[in-house]
């Protein structure tokens, strides 16, 4: 069987590294957003044309979609002051870029992101595969689509869409991100926030690169951002290095470590901030 790299459809794809995780088995506990598998996940290829890395036997886009929808994560919950900095700080370039008006937030977990955006005048809609999310995120009277991205309907044009930690859970990233472009209007922004796996911080670290995880199915680099704008009618008009903010306790229990020599809530008051140069935040005007 011919493999082919799912974002740009090479057959030039080699074996690139060894992993340990094989989907068959996954269940959604594995898919958590702040799930803690480190030092497990899958096979990888590298597409020797767009430099994409992805998982050599890739789940299905169904099994994906049924693992997702299951998926409960309270802890997510839990970072909500930390996650929002990190949105905080996207919004507000993208309104150096643009001026607020409708926004698609695509993988909008419990609705963090949309809340915010709301509150600077921007009008929101949510795309989530978790039902439990979505529970949450309308229960804050935000309206999210429960599914699938690619199946969301295509009827309404928006100013902004943001895929923030998202393509790299996606089997057909390429597909997620030439469906951004239809639901974009001409001159729209897409906001796109993933790990890189080119960085300095992701060849040093090897096996050990927090972002090889079983949920990680694809991995981009600057190079493969650049093909995504280039062959899906985007400009790229600016990459910058993603600033993780999250708080100690976050650290401590997702390591596992010193767990039982601190109280969670003095934990959740020392926030952290790192520059890890190991996600890139990528802006993107959508041409005509
Ligand atoms: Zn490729």
């Amino acid at each position: 069987m011919v493999i082919k790299c799912p974002l740009c459809g090479s057959e030039e794809v080699v074996f690139w590294k060894k992993g340990n995780f094989d989907y068959e088995k996954a269940e959604a506990e594995d898919f958590k957003i702040t799930d803690s598998d480190y030092g497990l996940f899958p096979s990888l290829m590298r597409c020797e044309n767009c430099e994409l890395r992805f998982a050599a036997k890739m789940p299905s886009p169904t099994q994906l979609v049924r693992l997702y929808s299951e998926v409960v994560d309270p802890e997510y919950e839990g970072e909500k002051e930390g996650r929002g900095e990190n949105f905080y700080r996207i919004l507000t370039y993208m309104e150096k870029l643009k001026k607020p008006g409708t926004l698609l937030d695509v993988g909008s977990a419990t609705g963090i992101l949309m809340e915010l955006a709301e509150k600077r005048g921007w009008k929101t809609k949510g795309v989530e595969a978790s039902k439990w999310a979505c529970e949450v995120a309308s229960s804050r009277g935000l309206e999210v689509y429960n599914g699938d991205f690619l199946d969301y309907p295509e009827s309404e044009k928006f100013n902004a869409i943001t895929m923030v930690d998202i393509l790299e859970h996606l089997a057909a990233p390429g597909k997620a991100i030439e469906k951004a472009g239809r639901l974009l209007k001409p001159g729209g922004l897409l906001v796109i926030v993933t790990p890189d796996i080119g960085s300095i911080t992701a060849r040093l670290m090897g096996r050990k690169w927090w972002h090889l995880r079983p949920p990680h199915i694809n991995f981009f680099t600057r190079r493969t951002l650049k093909w995504a704008a280039e062959n899906y009618g985007f400009k790229i008009l600016k990459v910058r290095n993603y600033i993780w903010n999250f708080s100690l306790h976050y650290l401590v229990t997702r390591f596992g470590i010193g767990r039982r020599y601190f109280k969670f809530g003095l934990l959740k008051k020392i926030k952290l901030k790192l520059i890890l140069f190991d996600s890139m935040e990528g802006y993107l005007e959508k041409l005509h």
